[in-house]
């Protein structure tokens, strides 16, 4: 658990639009998660992703139109804890479903989620791994084989093993996130799911369902690794990007016979559906 994080404390004026603009262009950069504040945002980085360059590259720093300063701090990982024991509230996505502490109390749902609010990205605060879960909650699990790649808490692969998935492989390429995996599985009482650590699409397919909440970049090198490893009929749900890169990742997937379900969006995050010919 040596992963350290930088935030740094963006004050920009004005605000609107370019709030958004700007954490829009950080998340291209490696920025895992952001927070508004009164005067811009505080964004969140692994130290070991940090780039000074390609942060003064950014087109928006330039525009004499646009004032932006920013901080930087480091954040060591035990802050991470405190922080979120603070912070983490219980989330409720959809009239079923539920993701929570172990140290909040236990309310009678369907599928009551258990996630250590440790530093790993999936605790259902973001709106990725919100949608993420609208889609799982609709789609039909029983029996089937499942890769979710960027587990982050493993909170994806959680819920499709609740949802009487066969087996679940989930992968992430920090240790960390595996560790809090196995973590979560235990007090969840996760049978079925595998955590590993790795960075590329296991060959070990073909599987009915593949879930991938990771970043724009990242899923457009792996969606053809993807394509390869899904059942026909099989469904492909993604996430973690923008809704401006829709139409490019739509592409990408139709080159490789994936046809376009639907998508939701939230705050200009997208998550999309595919099904494979
Ligand atoms: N699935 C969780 C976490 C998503 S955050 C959720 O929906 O909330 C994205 C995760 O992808 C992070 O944990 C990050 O460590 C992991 N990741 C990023 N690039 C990856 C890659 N190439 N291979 C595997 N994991 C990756």
């Amino acid at each position: 658990m040596s992963v350290v994080y930088l935030k740094l404390n963006f004050n920009i004026s004005p605000i609107a639009p370019w709030r958004d603009v700007l954490i829009a262009a950080l998340g291209e950069i490696g920025f895992e998660s952001f927070e508004n504040t009164d005067f811009g945002f505080q964004g969140y980085i692994q130290k070991s992703e940090f780039d000074l360059v390609l942060l003064n590259q950014l087109s928006l720093l330039k525009n004499k139109d646009i004032q932006v300063s920013w901080l930087v701090s480091e954040i060591q990982p035990q802050n991470w804890n405190e922080t979120w024991e603070n912070n983490f509230k219980p989330i409720k996505i959809g009239s079923d479903c539920i993701i929570r502490a172990h140290f909040h109390e236990k309310i009678e749902v369907k599928y009551d989620l258990i996630i250590t609010p440790k530093m790993s990205f999936g605790t259902g605060h973001h709106e990725t791994t919100r949608m993420m879960m609208s889609f799982l909650l609709e789609t039909d699990c029983t029996e089937k084989t499942v890769l979710d790649m960027g587990t982050g808490t493993g909170v994806l692969a959680i819920l499709a093993d609740k949802k009487g998935a066969k087996n679940v492989l989930a992968v992430d390429f920090d240790q960390w996130c595996v560790e809090n995996t196995n973590e979560n599985l235990k007090l969840n009482q996760s049978r079925n799911i595998l955590a590993l650590k790795g960075s590329e699409v296991p060959k070990g397919g073909p599987y009915d369902l593949i879930l991938a909440n990771i970043n724009r970049n990242v899923l457009m090198v792996q969606i053809s690794d993807y394509a390869e490893q899904l059942n026909t009929g099989g469904h492909l749900i993604m996430s973690g990007f923008y809704n401006k890169d829709l139409n490019s990742i739509q592409e990408c997937c139709a080159s490789v016979h994936l046809k376009f379900i639907r998508n939701f969006e939230e705050n200009n995050w997208v998550a999309a559906s595919f099904s494979k010919q």
